[in-house]
């Protein structure tokens, strides 16, 4: 039985519980830092100038990242991946489940789809009505599938995935600069307060504080983000960390991997100006991914070839011969036919 209004409503605002406590944290690390350190506790003027233009930009950057990272929409999967009005009618009438699949597989065909689910079966969301593209999962807490989902993070009250990732490994960063900063320009008046050579002012309680906090947040926060720069240089998302993706050749967790440089253009971009900024510069459309390695089946590559090198998703191209950008990378990929099935290597290979 679906949940009630007024219990959907609930729990939508319990679920920004985390953020809130986030935010009151982060509100006081700023007065503690801008006013109990800055203007009570430090005496030279360009001290306390240095330490507030640094902190300032740490603190900019940190907000603007975690803004961004929770107020992104996921990115859905494109009207292209419902099923057409004749084979969506033939699926509801259906019973078996054999025979679902073979409508599926008929539509999919047309589609730049290439992962399966555990048991060989074309994904598709019964919530949703939509066939998955490949790295596409359905969160239960958005009520959505989201395209290259990484995970459900409470923190932002937001899914992480295609439309955000550069924000939230971003946030990681900048919530670590920030958390470095203070520790680093606080831990003089630290210990300072904690052998007693400075008097006990009000200013004490929120300096010792301040700096055990600011300490235990970069510890987990660096452990999460080396973390996830990991997950960047092998392309992975979280999810495909503990579970590889099955393709139609079988499981192959590094199955996106396209070396480390291309990898981590995926998620940055190829314009190095915009690497660090908060702004949208991943490559592709999160519907389709170059892959590694891809034994098409025949009758999808006939479909695929029949098209042109046209893609059935908003005029894009085929993402085994084609680069993520849609531009031709014809020196990079190399076709080869092998036992009636058409074998797409792309780029660089993985040792
Ligand atoms: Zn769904
Ligand atoms: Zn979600």
């Amino acid at each position: 039985m679906a949940p009630s209004p007024a219990l959907r409503c609930c729990k939508r605002a319990l679920n920004w519980v985390p953020v809130l406590f986030i935010n009151l944290v982060v509100g006081w690390s700023y007065y503690a830092y801008v006013v109990e350190l800055c203007v009570y506790t430090i005496l030279n003027n360009a001290e306390r100038i240095s330490y507030l233009v640094v902190f300032h930009i740490a603190f900019a950057m940190f907000i603007w990242a975690y803004w961004k990272t929770i107020w992104s929409t996921p990115a859905s999967p494109s009207k292209a991946f419902g099923l057409p009005r004749q084979e969506k009618e033939l699926y509801e009438r259906e019973e078996r489940a054999e025979a679902q699949q073979e409508i599926l597989k008929k539509v999919a065909r047309s589609l730049p789809v290439y992962t399966r689910t555990a048991g060989g079966a074309i994904r598709y969301c019964n919530y949703c009505q939509v066939i998955k593209p490949d790295r596409c999962h359905h969160c239960s807490t958005c009520e959505m599938c989201v395209l290259k989902m990484d995970h459900h993070c409470p923190w932002v009250n937001n899914c992480v995935g295609f439309s955000n990732y550069k924000y939230f490994v971003l946030f990681l960063a900048y919530a670590s600069l920030y958390c470095a900063v203070i520790c680093a320009t606080v831990v003089r008046y630290f210990i300072k307060f904690w052998t007693k050579q400075l008097d006990d002012t009000h200013a004490k309680f929120h300096i010792l504080f301040l700096f055990f906090v600011a300490a235990l947040f970069f510890i987990s926060i660096v452990s999460l983000l080396t973390y996830h720069l990991w997950l960047v240089g092998k392309n992975r998302t979280t999810i495909e960390a503990f579970r590889a993706p099955v393709f139609t050749n079988g499981p192959d967790k590094n199955g996106f991997s396209l070396g480390f440089g291309r990898n981590v253009a995926e998620v940055f971009g190829d314009q190095a100006e915009y690497w660090m900024l908060p702004v949208f510069s991943s490559l592709g459309d999160g519907h389709s991914f170059v892959t590694r390695l891809v034994h098409l089946d025949p009758e999808q590559a006939n479909s695929v070839l029949q098209q042109n090198g046209k893609s059935p998703v908003d005029g894009e191209a085929n993402p085994c011969v084609l680069g993520n950008n849609g531009q031709h990378t014809e020196d990079d990929s190399k076709e080869k036919t092998d036992g009636g099935q058409i074998v797409s290597v792309t780029m660089e290979s993985e040792p």
